[in-house]
């Protein structure tokens, strides 16, 4: 017998899967990360309302890798529910939780009214290229956190997707098994790590079509400023970034000219990308609004 422990939600804020089946345009959604301090949570409102203007489809906030900042992901979660007109994705990691922890966290998501849950596993304790060790009573593969979500309440479940292939996959058709076995488990939808080519996505697509899947797989795009931010967060999230993307932003001096150079380069890869067909383009904003509108604004397809 399943163990629902969960009542049935409500009715009220759509699912991600409703609202991509409702409208014929591609996905766009904003991620943000939980802010640390009062300054921070001034900035991160000031994005989302700014970006609340262009009606994404949704919205997600990250969960962090410690106590204090998780309780503020829920806390932002709860709060875009109840204050916006927003629909949240809340992200969930196994990292450190045991199995009851986590039903606890679903549980207080589903008492707000929250639906929407991006399951992961999350990167190992000692950061990408440390051996992953799960918590002793906890779950081992994202694929078991989207059972769980499942067998406890009517949540629509997202999952993460790797354009590159995860960093401890054995190859990429064992990191194409693994996100179809996240949708066999009920995952509705993916998002892609940050990539800068669209062929790497397109790759991706293919090897997971190949297995029968037909998961819609969005993409993440992460908008450059300076090539120090890209390095940066290509190193935390394990991702290469492509020799001729370096160069082109190594060109200019001026940072103005190169946040410019990123702008004109992720307008041309959202163009790219929606002309084969991507079902949605998701933004990890870093909790500002400027450069994804500007980039949003030179995109033709989304205007
Ligand atoms: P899994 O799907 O469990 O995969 C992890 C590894 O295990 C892969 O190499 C996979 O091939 C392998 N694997 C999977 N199933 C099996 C199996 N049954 N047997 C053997 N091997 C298997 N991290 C955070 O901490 N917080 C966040 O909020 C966050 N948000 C993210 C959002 C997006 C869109 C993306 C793309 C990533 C995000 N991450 C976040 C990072 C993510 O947690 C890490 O990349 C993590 O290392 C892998 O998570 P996963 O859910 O893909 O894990």
């Amino acid at each position: 017998m399943v163990n629902r422990v969960l009542p049935r939600l409500p009715d009220g804020p759509a699912t991600v899967r409703e609202l991509m089946a409702s409208t014929v345009s591609p996905a766009l959604s904003f991620e943000f990360f939980p802010p640390k301090d009062d300054e921070g949570e001034a900035q991160l409102w000031r994005a989302i309302r700014e970006l609340e203007r262009l009606r994404p489809t949704y919205v997600s906030v990250t969960y962090g890798a410690g106590g204090s900042t998780r309780d503020r992901t829920i806390r932002v979660t709860e709060r875009i529910a109840a204050e916006t007109t927003l629909t949240p994705v809340a992200h969930l990691t196994c990292v450190g939780h045991s199995r009851g922890e986590l039903r606890t966290i679903i549980g207080r998501y589903a008492d707000a009214g929250v639906r929407n849950v991006l399951a992961l596993r999350g990167d190992p304790q000692g950061g990408v290229g440390k051996p992953w060790v799960p918590h002793p009573d906890g779950l081992d593969h994202a694929v078991e956190l989207v059972e769980l979500l499942r067998e406890l309440g009517d949540f629509s479940v997202g999952v993460a997707a790797f354009p590159q292939g995860h960093p401890e996959a054995t190859d990429l058709e064992a990191d194409a098994a693994a996100l179809a076995a996240k949708a066999a488990a009920g995952a509705e939808y993916a998002v892609t790590q940050l990539f800068f080519e669209a062929d790497q996505y397109l790759r991706l697509v293919d090897r997971v079509r190949r297995r029968g899947c037909e998961i819609p797989i969005i993409a993440g795009l992460m908008p450059v400023t300076s090539l120090g931010q890209l390095s940066r967060f290509a190193e935390l999230s394990g991702t290469q970034i492509p020799p001729a993307v370096v160069a082109r932003l190594e060109r200019h001096r001026d940072p103005a000219d190169v946040r410019r150079e990123g702008i004109d380069l992720l307008v041309s890869l959202c163009e790219e990308l929606l002309a084969e067909g991507a079902p949605g383009l998701h933004f990890y904003t870093l909790n500002r609004s400027e450069t994804t509108r500007e980039i949003l604004a030179g995109v033709a397809d989304v205007n």
